[in-house]
C-alpha cells in the first residue's frame, strides 16, 4: 500500500463520524478472551443493559433458534445454547445499536439486509459444517461489510458515486482502484480495533478472497464469502450466473458438506424473522423454491460442465498431441489390462506393431512438417481401418501400435494386412506445407503377436507381446519392408534366422570337435516360438546338426508313429519343454522310453523350475539331463554343445 493510502485508511478508521462499541459489548468480548471466565459473571455484565438483555432473550426464544421451551433468563440462554451464542448476539445488538443513524443521510437498506442475509446463512450453513463455529459465522456475516458502511461516513458522495451501478461482488475492486483499499481490509481493521475474535477478523478482512485466508481462519473467511453470495442471490432478480459461481465455490471449498441449494429454504425463512428481532426492515422475503429450484437445475448444469471437463482432461491425459492417437501411458494401461485378462479370464488379444519404412528420407527431403503430416495422416488412416476393433497408441517417433482384444491370430493378420494397404494406397495430401510436392506416400512394416502364438504360460505380463510384436516389425523390414510377419508363425528360414539374429549369445560357437564328422539330428518339442526359434538356430550353427521342431506333443507322437512304421529315422537327441500343449514332458519321456525305436534315444528336459520334485519325476521316467530356461539362455554355447555330445555318444557315454 502505498504512503498516501495508509494515511487515508487510518483516516477512515478515525473518522469522527464512527461509532465505538458501546461498554457492555467491549466488556463481554473482554471476558470471553478470558478462557476462565464463568456464565454468571458474563450473565451480569450482559444484564447491566436491560434492554439488551431483553433483546438477547427474544431472540434465543424466537424460531431463529427454535428451542422447544422458553428460556426465562441469560444465565439459562447460556447454559442451552452456549457462551458463544449469547456473545454473538450482544455483539450484534451493540453493533445494530452504534451505528443506529450512522450514514443514515444514505440508503443502507441494502447493507443491512444483505448484513442480515448474511449472518442467517452464515448460522445455517455453518451449522451442518464441522470446520467452523456457527456463532463466529454469524457474527462475521453480520459485521463482514462493516467497513463499507466506514468508508461511506468518511468519503460520502465520493464513495457513494464510486460504487454507482456496481455489483456488490465488484465492490472490492472498485475500491481498491478508487482509495488503494477496499472494505474488507477496513472491516478487518475495524474488528480489530474493537477486539473481536481473531477468527472474526480474519474472515471480514478475507470475505473477498477468502482463499488468501491464514490456514486457521480460512475455513470461517470461506463460509463468509459464502454467505454473501448467498444474501446477494436472496435479492429479487439476481442474475442466474451466481447461483452458479455460489454452488461451485460452496462445492469446491466445503465439498459435499456444503448444505447448497437445500438450505435456501431455511435461510429464506429464518433471515426475515431476525431482521424483525434486530428492528431492520429487509423488504420482502425471496422466493426460496424458486431459487432452488434454479439452484438445482445450475447446480446439476455446473456437475455436468464439471463431469465433462473431466473427461475431456482425462482424455487428453491419454492422447497425443500430434496425431490424435492414444499415447504411450494409455498403452501401457490398456496392456497391462488386457494381458491380466488373458492370464485370469483366458481372453485372447493380439497386438500390432508398426513402423513407418524410411522415415528418415521423409524429412530429410521434405522437412519435419511434412513429416508430422504424414504421421498424422498414418494416425487417422489406422484409427480409420481399426474402427472400433481395437485401440491405436502411438508408441514413439514413427512406431504405433494397435491393441485388438479378443482377437486369435488369424484376424489380426487379416486386419495388419488390411491396415499396411491402406496406408500404402493412401496419398498425404501436403500441399499446404512449404514443400517441393503436393502428396505423398508412405509404407509400413507391421509385425503380429497374439496370445495365442505359444505357450499360454508364457506372458506373464505386457513385456513378453511387445517383445514379439517388435520383433516380427524387425522381421518385416529385414523381408524388405512394407510386409507383415507375424510371430511364432515366420514365413521361411530367412525370417527365423532374422528373428534370433540379434538374441544370439555374445561368445562365438566353438569350432566343431575334430573328427566328428557324424551327424546329430535334434527333436525340439517347445511350444514358445521365441525359445524354439533362438535354441533351433544355436544347435544348426553347429557342423552337421539337425533340427526338427515339433510345437505340441501330438507332433512328437506322430514322429514316433512315422519312426516305428519306418518313414522316419530316429532322432540322435530329444530336446524337451516340460509342459507342453497337449501333455506335460513326462508323459511324452514315457512314450519316446516305451518305444523299441526311440528307447536308447538321450533326452534333455527344459524345465520352467528347479523344483526338486519334478526333477525326480523325470529321472524316473528315464531323463538323461535337465536345464531351467533361463539357465539355457544364459549359458547357450555350453548347452548346445552338450547336447550335441550326446547326440552323437548316445544315452551310455551321455551318463558317463
Ligand atoms: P526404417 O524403415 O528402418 O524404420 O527407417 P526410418 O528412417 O524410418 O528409421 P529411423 O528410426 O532411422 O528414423 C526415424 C525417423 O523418424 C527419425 C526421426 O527424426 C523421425 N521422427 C520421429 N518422430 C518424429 C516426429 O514427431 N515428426 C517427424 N517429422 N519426424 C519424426
Ligand atoms: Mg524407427
Ligand atoms: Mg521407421
Amino acid at each position: 500500500m502505498s504512503g498516501q493510502n495508509a494515511v487515508n485508511i487510518e483516516q477512515v478508521l478515525a473518522s469522527s463520524r464512527l461509532p465505538t462499541l458501546p461498554a457492555v459489548a467491549m466488556e463481554v468480548l473482554e471476558l470471553t478472551s478470558n478462557p476462565g471466565v464463568g456464565m454468571a459473571e458474563m450473565a451480569k455484565v450482559v444484564r447491566r443493559d436491560p434492554a439488551l438483555s431483553a433483546r438477547v432473550l427474544k431472540t434465543i426464544n424466537s424460531s431463529f433458534y427454535g428451542l422447544s421451551s422458553p428460556c426465562g433468563s441469560i444465565e439459562r440462554a447460556m447454559a442451552y445454547l452456549g457462551l458463544n451464542t449469547v456473545k454473538s448476539l450482544v455483539l450484534g445488538f451493540s453493533l445494530m445499536e452504534s451505528f443506529k443513524g450512522v450514514g443514515e443521510e444514505h440508503d443502507l437498506t441494502s447493507h443491512w439486509r444483505r448484513a442480515l442475509y448474511s449472518a442467517t446463512s452464515a448460522k445455517i450453513i455453518g451449522n451442518k459444517l464441522a470446520q467452523v463455529d456457527s456463532d463466529e459465522a454469524f457474527t462475521a456475516g453480520l459485521f463482514q461489510d462493516i467497513g463499507a458502511i466506514a468508508c461511506l461516513v468518511t468519503f460520502q458522495n465520493k464513495y457513494a458515486a464510486a460504487l454507482d451501478g456496481v455489483s456488490h461482488d465488484k465492490h472490492a475492486k472498485a475500491e481498491r482502484d478508487m482509495f488503494g483499499f477496499d472494505h474488507a481490509e477496513v472491516g478487518g481493521l475495524l474488528a480489530e480495533k474493537w477486539k473481536l475474535p481473531p477468527v472474526v477478523v480474519e474472515a471480514v478482512r478475507w470475505h473477498h478472497h477468502p482463499e488468501k485466508a491464514p490456514n486457521d481462519h480460512r475455513p470461517a473467511a470461506c463460509l463468509a464469502a459464502l454467505s454473501t453470495m448467498c444474501a446477494e442471490a436472496m435479492r429479487d432478480g439476481v442474475p442466474g450466473g451466481e447461483l452458479g459461481a455460489l454452488i461451485s465455490d460452496g462445492r469446491r471449498w466445503f465439498g459435499k458438506a456444503a448444505p447448497l441449494p437445500d438450505a435456501f429454504e431455511e435461510i429464506a425463512e429464518q433471515a426475515p424473522v431476525l431482521a424483525k428481532l434486530f428492528g431492520q426492515r429487509v423488504g420482502p422475503a425471496p422466493d426460496a423454491q424458486g431459487l432452488m429450484d434454479r439452484a438445482r437445475e445450475q447446480s446439476f448444469e455446473h456437475q455436468l460442465t464439471l463431469e465433462r471437463e473431466k473427461a475431456q482432461m482425462a482424455e487428453e491425459v491419454y492422447r497425443d498431441g500430434l496425431t490424435g492417437a492414444f499415447n504411450r501411458k494409455k498403452f501401457d494401461e490398456e496392456m497391462a489390462t488386457h494381458t491380466d485378462a488373458w492370464k485370469n479370464e483366458g481372453h485372447p488379444m493380439a497386438l500390432l506393431f508398426f513402423d513407418a519404412d524410411k522415415f528418415k528420407s521423409v524429412n530429410d527431403t521434405h522437412g519435419h512438417a511434412a513429416g508430422d503430416a504424414v504421421l498424422v495422416e498414418l494416425s487417422r488412416v489406422t484409427r480409420e481401418t481399426v474402427g472400433k476393433s481395437g485401440m491405436v497408441f502411438r508408441y514413439g517417433g514413427e512406431e504405433f501400435a494397435i491393441i485388438l482384444p479378443n482377437y486369435e491370430r488369424e484376424d489380426a493378420e487379416a486386419i495388419a494386412e488390411r491396415v499396411r494397404a491402406a496406408i500404402e494406397t493412401n496419398e498425404v495430401d501436403v500441399s499446404n506445407i512449404d514443400c517441393e510436392v503436393d502428396t505423398l506416400r508412405v509404407t509400413v512394416s507391421i509385425g503380429v503377436s497374439a496370445t495365442g502364438c505359444g505357450d499360454p504360460e508364457r506372458i506373464d505380463g505386457p513385456d513378453r507381446l511387445v517383445q514379439e510384436a517388435d520383433r516380427a516389425v524387425y522381421v518385416a523390414k529385414e523381408s524388405g519392408r512394407n510386409a507383415v510377419r507375424v510371430w511364432g508363425h515366420l514365413r521361411n528360414a530367412d525370417d527365423v534366422a532374422d528373428a534370433t539374429k540379434d538374441l544370439e549369445t555374445p561368445e562365438a560357437p566353438p569350432e566343431p570337435k575334430a573328427g566328428s564328422g557324424e551327424s546329430v539330428s535334434v527333436w525340439l518339442i517347445e511350444d514358445d516360438a521365441l525359445a524354439a526359434v533362438l535354441i533351433r538356430t544355436m544347435l544348426r550353427q553347429r557342423r552337421g546338426v539337425e533340427v526338427e521342431w515339433f510345437r505340441t506333443f501330438e507332433g512328437l507322437t506322430k514322429a514316433i508313429a512315422e519312426t516305428m512304421g519306418g518313414t522316419r529315422p530316429a532322432p540322435s537327441v530329444v530336446l524337451t519343454d516340460h509342459m507342453l500343449d497337449g501333455g506335460t514332458g513326462v508323459a511324452l519321456l514315457n512314450v519316446v522310453r516305451n518305444t523299441n525305436a526311440t528307447r536308447d534315444v538321450p533326452v534333455v528336459v527344459i524345465t520352467a523350475s528347479e523344483e526338486s520334485s519334478i526333477r525326480e519325476e523325470y529321472e524316473r521316467a528315464g531323463a538323461d539331463a535337465f536345464v531351467t530356461k533361463e539357465r539355457l539362455a544364459r549359458e547357450m554355447n555350453k548347452w548346445v554343445t552338450a547336447i550335441v555330445e550326446y547326440g552323437q555318444q548316445g544315452r551310455t557315454a551321455a551318463a558317463a
